[in-house]
């Protein structure tokens, strides 16, 4: 597939709309970033990197990071995760506190921020049990995209636990639910710190590939999910990825994808590559607008899409 070529046609298409929408300022240092911006990466399975526009350009992954803390729990727990979290879209905001209370404290699913929060006891648990749970799934990060400078942002990181008031509110409800077993300041302390890592395109498209062989490291052959677990998270991305709006992506994208409201999105065509596109103004259920328009123009140029 000429990439390369599909690529600079978008950067080139969306370029008018770069900037439409709003940048996420309920975290005061993401309000800081200049909505101006756009890259878009695709690492094949060969490893091949095509990209266009500020590809390298590092931004906060902030939900993205969601994806990858289900990745290292599945991994680490298998099928326990589901008796804590569950597998549905929510139909409402990420941030929402309604839905828990009638749910009795199990989040909807693990890509909401209730749902991240339990992830987050889940890996903090396992860590601590082991040492290290401090950057435990930058670590993780770092194996999947290949790269040893991957860290966060401590600035983003204290700026979102300074105002974490509503991410606090829900972590204490889950608690009097019995759904966290760790200290509620600690869970939103390891979950803000692992929002605010920074990546680039090109690092995060290639830190998506294994979910798109079958749960396998394409360059170091490490399997990190066996085949039916790589496919569930696919599923999960396709239903769950982008909120409110996910099944208006599936509608327009057709990919499995997981979006943060640092403007990242997240997307793989599976037997062929990892995809990361970001632009820091959003739409109203908090993902990328150019981005997700973007993505559009991909699987409608390129004729790809799981279905
Ligand atoms: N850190 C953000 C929050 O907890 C992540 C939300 C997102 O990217 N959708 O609100």
């Amino acid at each position: 597939m000429e990439y390369q070529t599909i690529l600079d046609r978008i950067h080139a298409a969306v370029k008018p709309i770069i900037g439409t929408g709003k940048v996420a300022s309920y975290i005061p240092e993401l309000a800081k970033v200049s909505p101006d911006q756009f890259g878009i990466a695709i690492v094949d399975l060969e490893g091949k990197v095509y990209q266009a526009g500020a590809a390298d350009t590092p931004f906060s992954i902030q939900s993205i990071s969601k994806l990858f803390g289900l990745t290292l729990a599945f991994h680490l727990e298998g099928d326990s995760v589901w008796s804590r979290v569950g597998r549905e879209p929510s139909g409402s905001p990420f941030n929402s506190l309604v839905q828990l209370e009638y749910e009795r404290g199990k989040p909807r699913n693990p890509f909401i921020n209730a749902g991240a929060l339990v992830v987050t006891d889940m890996l903090l648990t396992h860590h601590a049990a082991r040492g290290g749970a401090e950057n435990a799934l930058i670590r993780f990060i770092r194996k999947l995209g290949n790269k040893d400078d991957i860290g966060f942002d401590r600035a983003v990181a204290q700026s979102e636990l300074r105002t974490a008031h509503r991410n606090t509110a829900m972590a204490n409800f889950m608690k009097s639910f019995g759904n966290l077993n760790n200290d509620v300041e600690d869970v939103i302390e390891a979950y803000c710190r692992n929002c605010a890592i920074e990546m680039n395109c090109v690092d995060l498209a290639r830190a998506v590939t294994f979910l798109a062989n079958r749960g396998v490291v394409p360059w170091s052959g490490e399997k990190i999910l066996d085949e039916g677990a790589a496919k569930r998270i696919n599923a999960l991305m396709l239903t769950c990825g982008t909120y409110d709006a996910a099944g208006d992506f599936a509608f327009r994208v057709g990919l499995p994808a997981k979006s943060g409201v640092g403007g990242g999105i997240v997307a793989l065509i599976p037997g062929e590559c990892g995809i990361c596109v970001w632009s820091p103004a959003l739409e109203t259920s908090g993902n990328s607008y150019a981005g997700s328009i973007a993505l559009e123009m991909l699987t409608s140029i390129s004729g790809r899409s799981i279905f």
